[in-house]
């Protein structure tokens, strides 16, 4: 289960803000994940919590977008919602996609301490 070390992960950068910000207590955090990162937020929220109990970040509000996977026409520049193995086409040309604008997100958007 991938969202466990993830878990970890974003804890630790939590930790670390609380530590520069002098925090005495998580309230509230949330993050973006994109779809491409295969992360299930429900499993990540399970493990969030059952890292945090005990200690002061215990029963902060996790919220979670989940960012769509979204590329860009090579051909005619439309932004359109992709399937996770890029083989959506163009739907207004037919084209491939080029460039992913979103979807690989796994970003602490904000976090509020108290
Ligand atoms: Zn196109």
């Amino acid at each position: 289960m991938h969202e466990m070390s993830i878990a970890v992960n974003i804890i630790d950068i939590l930790k670390g803000e609380m530590e520069k910000h002098d925090a005495a207590r998580l309230k509230g955090v949330k993050l973006k994940i994109g779809e491409l990162t295969a992360i299930e937020p429900e499993s990540l929220r399970f493990c969030f919590e059952a890292l945090t109990e005990g200690t002061n970040m215990e029963g902060a509000a996790l919220t979670i977008e989940e960012i769509s996977l979204k590329g860009k026409c090579l051909t005619c520049n439309t932004t359109f919602k992709l399937d996770r193995y890029f083989t959506t086409l163009c739907p207004r040309c037919g084209g491939k996609p080029g460039n992913l604008i979103s979807g690989r997100e796994l970003d602490i958007e904000s976090m509020e301490i108290e």
